[in-house]
């Protein structure tokens, strides 16, 4: 497996069916971003752009998603960061970082949605 050291953004409507290693593949009216994990395992990660989710940072050519990239349900578990159309590569986390950041994301969401709905109701 060939790690990638960088990542190129290509704005589409639709996420082709055949994805090059090295693109991040940029759907806005679907909000989403798609690419080859950078690790070259050959799998498709999927990140949605939702407060959520992933924030996409577009400057000029260069694209940075936040927060990083964490692919523990790949057999890769590879962990980075695109950062100006680089992949940082970033320490793999343990089991319990891995549940504990979990957590952390479900917790932030649940609140998210309350929010939201709260505001809906005024
Ligand atoms: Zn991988």
């Amino acid at each position: 497996m060939t790690k990638i050291e960088s990542i190129r953004s290509e704005f589409v409507e639709y996420i082709p069916d055949d994805l090059e290693d090295g693109v991040l593949y940029i759907s806005i009216p679907y909000a989403t971003a798609v690419h080859k994990c950078a690790s070259g395992c050959g799998e498709t990660v999927v990140t949605p752009l939702k407060p959520t989710d992933w924030s996409l940072i577009w400057n000029r050519d260069e694209i940075s998603l936040y927060p990083s990239i964490g692919n523990w349900s790949l057999p890769c578990k590879s962990h980075y960061w695109i950062e100006k159309n680089e992949i940082i590569w970033a320490r793999k986390w343990s089991d319990a970082e891995i549940k504990r950041g979990r957590r952390k994301d479900s917790k932030r969401k649940k609140h998210y949605y309350k929010n939201t709905k709260k505001h809906n109701e005024i």
